[in-house]
């Protein structure tokens, strides 16, 4: 097998979703994972015939797998000598402590929306700023927010040009696979005001002036986004234009809660279920077409992000972009939504 070899540091949530989704495309092949302990996940990995790598490389942490029924190939720096670039799936402000073993290394990296833009200086979305990536050494996929946000607001940004944005995000509590964390029984607003979310669009999109405010509520699957968007004057479009202009987007998928009987997330969810991907994901966002109203200058609208796999496909995308083997979004977009539709079915 030929390809790019992809390292994907972290085999959490993100990282296992995004190795399978790597190992589904033409063009690149998985050349390892890392644990920081034997445990469960790394019976997935040995499933899926990706070889086992420690996080770090200290000999003690290696030896923890002796015994185990998961052996390892060595430690990180073994891993990133077999590869040509590592993407980064440790959890948020862990990944940062990666950064110099890459650059000693010298290998291409890509880091999460848990890292900090300032990290790279530079972020990626593919509807955003993919050829702004070409050849980079080291990017930041956004979070699973910024690149709902980006999805449905950068393809409107493109017709009707600059906009000032409003948004509120109604977040999960935790993700499903999460025992620790909270609210339970609350509804907790972010007292940071306005909070970073939506201003984190602009790290990839210009002319976009957003501020958001942010609450958690007690669900462990999908957060819903509130959207005032104010157009320039002049625009010309209407409900239904703007409606088209989201069909005619890659990863957005517009559906009616009430004659497709999808009136929640929870339809939503199971609607991603029926679809047939592993873990029930939807890459996808998903935006409720009739409670799409816009009135004058004034767009409002509702969209739900499923986050633990909005951000895998930019990965694969984002690969292309640092190796430099794709220029056009679309292309390496269709690609791998393609490939990864091909593997599952
Ligand atoms: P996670 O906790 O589910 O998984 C992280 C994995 O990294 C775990 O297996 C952990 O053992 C491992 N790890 C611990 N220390 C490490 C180290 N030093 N080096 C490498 N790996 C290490 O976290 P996650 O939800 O997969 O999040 C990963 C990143 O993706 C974060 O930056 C997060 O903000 C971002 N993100 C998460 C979501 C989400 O909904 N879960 C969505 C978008 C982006």
């Amino acid at each position: 097998m030929t390809g790019v070899r992809v390292a994907i540091n972290g085999f959490g949530t993100i990282g296992k979703r995004v190795a399978k989704a790597v190992q589904a495309q033409p063009d690149m092949i998985v050349s390892g994972v890392t644990k920081t302990g034997p445990s469960h996940g790394c019976a997935l990995a040995n499933r899926y015939g990706i070889p086992l790598y420690c996080t770090d490389d200290s000999p003690d942490r290696i030896r923890s797998f002796d015994g185990s029924e998961y052996s390892v190939s060595g430690g990180l720096s073994d891993l990133l000598s077999v590869s040509d670039v590592v993407i980064d799936c440790a959890p948020g402000k862990v990944g940062q402590k990666n950064h110099h073993t890459y650059l000693e290394a010298g290998i291409k990296h890509i880091f999460q929306g848990g890292e900090k833009h300032e990290l790279t200086g530079i972020s990626y979305t593919s509807c955003s700023n993919h050829s702004q990536n070409l050849g980079v050494m080291g990017t930041r996929v956004v979070s699973c927010n910024t690149t709902g946000l980006a999805r449905t607001l950068v393809p409107l940004r493109e017709v009707v040009g600059e906009m000032r944005v409003e948004c509120t995000m109604i977040r999960r509590a935790a993700d499903p696979g999460d025992s620790n964390k909270g609210p339970v029984n609350a509804i907790k607003p972010v007292l940071k005001v306005p909070s970073h979310h939506g201003p984190d669009l602009m790290t990839v999109a210009e002319k976009i002036d957003i501020t958001s405010l942010a609450v958690a509520v007690p669900t462990t699957i999908m957060h819903v986004h509130a959207i005032v968007a104010y157009l320039p004057s002049g625009h010309g479009l209407t409900t239904a234009d703007v409606l088209s202009i989201w069909e005619n987007t890659p990863r957005v998928i517009s559906m009616s809660g009430s004659s497709d009987g999808i009136p929640s997330t929870a339809e939503v969810m199971e609607m991603a279920r029926d679809i047939g991907r592993p873990w029930g994901d939807l890459h996808e966002i998903f935006v409720w077409s009739d409670g799409v109203s816009l009135d004058g200058n004034v767009l409002r609208y509702f969209q739900a992000i499923h986050q633990e796999s909005d951000v895998v496909p930019e990965n694969v995308d984002a690969v292309r972009a640092l190796m430099d083997i794709e220029q056009d979004w679309r292309v390496s977009v269709d690609i791998t939504d393609r490939s990864i539709k091909e593997s599952f079915s």
